[in-house]
C-alpha cells in the first residue's frame, strides 16, 4: 500500500534570508583536530549544519574505512563548541543505536545502503526504539537519505517509506548523482528528472543536491551546485575539509571552507516565483502543443494496433527489425534537418515504439481481433 507522507518535516532548518540551506563539511572524521579546524572554519563561514563519516562504505577493501565510534564524541564537541548540528553515515544498527547513544540527532543512510532494504529496514526499528526508550526526549532523530546507487526511484522513495512507517518524520532527500560502467565526465551522474519526479511525487520532500559525490572533482562543485539551485533543490551538502589534498577519503573532490564560502557568494539564488505576462502566453503555447502532441500520439498508436491486427492475421512478428532501423535512421535525419539532437530523437522514438511493440504484442496473443 503507498505511504501517505502527510507529516514529513525537513531536517534541516532553511536559512531565514533565502540563502541556500548548507551542510558542509569532511567526508570523513579523520582526526579530533582535523574535524574541529573544519568545523570552526565552517561556523564562521555561516555554516550551521556540519557533516562527517564516521563509519566510511568503501568500494573496495583496504582504503580509510572511519575512525568509528571514537569520532561521534568530536562530532558532539564541534556541535558544543560552534553551535552547529552534526550528521553522520550509519548503515546498520549497531551504527545507529551507537550515534544515537553519542548524543548525535541527524543521521544519513549513503546511497549503498538506500539500495538496501533490509538495512534500511534494521536502521529505520532501531531509530524507533530509541525514540520509545527515551521518550522523544530532546530534539527529534532527523534522517537524510541519500539516492541509491541505481537509478531506481521506487528503491528510494521505499526507503524514505520504511523510515516514515517506523514513525521517523524529518527526513531530508539527497541527491547524489548515479553510478555507472565505464569512463564518464561525473563521479555519479546527475538524473535531474529523477529527484524532480521525486518531488512531484512527495511535495512536502525536502530534497538537497550533493555536488561533491556527483561531480568527484572540485571543479564541478560551483557549476552543478548553481544547477541544482536553478533546478530548486532545497539546499546543498558539500564535502569541505581543512586539507583537502591530505583527505583520507574523497580527496579531489573536498574543497575548503574559504572555497566553500567563495562558491556560496558566487551562487545566484533565483527567488521570484510569481510568472510575467509574457512567461504566461508562453506556457499557454506549449500547453497547446502539449494537447496536439497528446491527440497525435493517440492516433499514431490506434493505427499501430491496427497494424498489429494484420500482422496478426499475415502471421508476421510484431518487431521487422528492418522497418525499425529504417524508421528511427529516418526520423533521427529529419529530426536533425529541424534542430532537434539526434540522442533525443533516438531516446524519444525507441520509447514510442517499445510502447507501439507492447500494444501490438497483446493484440498478437489475444485470441480473435478485438479491432
Ligand atoms: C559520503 O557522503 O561520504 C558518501 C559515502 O556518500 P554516498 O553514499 O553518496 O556515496
Ligand atoms: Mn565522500
Amino acid at each position: 500500500m503507498d505511504t501517505i507522507f502527510s507529516n514529513l518535516t525537513p531536517a534541516f532548518v532553511k536559512p531565514a534570508d533565502g540563502s541556500p540551506l548548507i551542510v558542509a563539511g569532511p567526508c570523513s572524521a579523520e582526526s579530533r583536530q582535523q574535524l574541529l579546524d573544519t568545523a570552526r572554519q565552517l561556523a564562521a563561514t555561516g555554516v550551521r549544519y556540519l557533516r562527517a563519516g564516521v563509519w566510511k562504505p568503501r568500494t573496495m577493501p583496504g582504503g580509510f574505512e572511519g575512525r568509528g565510534s571514537v569520532a561521534l564524541t568530536w562530532l558532539r564537541e564541534a556541535e558544543e563548541k560552534f553551535g552547529l548540528q552534526a550528521a553522520t553515515e550509519v548503515a546498520n544498527e549497531t551504527h545507529t543505536t551507537e550515534a544515537l547513544q553519542a548524543g548525535i540527532r541527524i543521521l544519513w543512510l549513503g546511497a549503498r545502503t538506500t539500495a538496501n532494504p533490509f538495512a534500511v529496514q534494521e536502521i529505520a526499528d532501531a531509530i524507533s526504539r530509541f525514540n520509545t526508550e527515551n521518550g522523544h526526549a530532546g530534539s527529534p532523530v532527523a534522517v537524510m537519505v541519500k539516492n541509491p546507487v541505481n537509478p531506481d526511484l521506487e528503491l528510494w522513495i521505499g526507503a524514505i517509506a520504511r523510515l516514515y512507517n517506523a514513525g521517523i518524520t524529518h527526513i531530508t532527500a539527497v541527491h547524489r548523482g548515479f553510478s555507472a560502467y565505464g569512463l564518464k565526465s561525473y563521479r555519479n551522474a546527475p538524473h535531474w528528472h529523477i529527484p524532480i519526479e521525486l518531488h512531484r511525487r512527495i511535495p512536502t520532500l525536502q530534497i538537497l543536491c550533493d555536488p561533491s559525490h556527483i561531480g568527484g572533482r572540485r571543479e564541478l562543485i560551483a557549476p552543478l551546485s548553481q544547477e541544482a539551485l536553478d533546478i530548486r533543490f532545497d539546499g546543498l551538502i558539500i564535502e569541505t575539509h581543512c586539507d583537502p589534498v591530505h583527505a583520507l577519503s574523497d580527496s579531489a573532490q573536498q574543497i575548503t571552507p574559504d572555497e566553500l564560502r567563495h562558491i556560496l557568494a558566487s551562487l545566484s539564488t533565483r527567488r521570484n516565483t510569481v510568472a510575467s505576462e509574457e512567461l504566461t502566453r508562453l506556457r499557454g503555447a506549449l500547453d497547446q502543443l502539449d494537447d496536439q502532441l497528446i491527440d497525435i500520439l493517440s492516433r499514431r498508436m490506434a493505427i499501430a494496433r491496427e497494424i498489429g491486427a494484420l500482422k496478426k492475421v499475415n502471421d508476421m512478428t510484431v518487431v521487422q527489425p528492418q522497418r525499425y532501423e529504417q524508421l528511427m535512421a529516418s526520423r533521427i535525419e529529419q529530426a536533425q534537418a529541424a534542430g532537434l539532437p539526434a540522442p533525443f530523437m533516438q531516446r524519444l522514438f525507441s520509447t514510442i515504439h517499445a510502447e507501439s511493440v507492447a500494444q501490438q504484442a497483446r493484440i498478437l496473443n489475444t485470441s480473435g481481433t478485438d479491432l
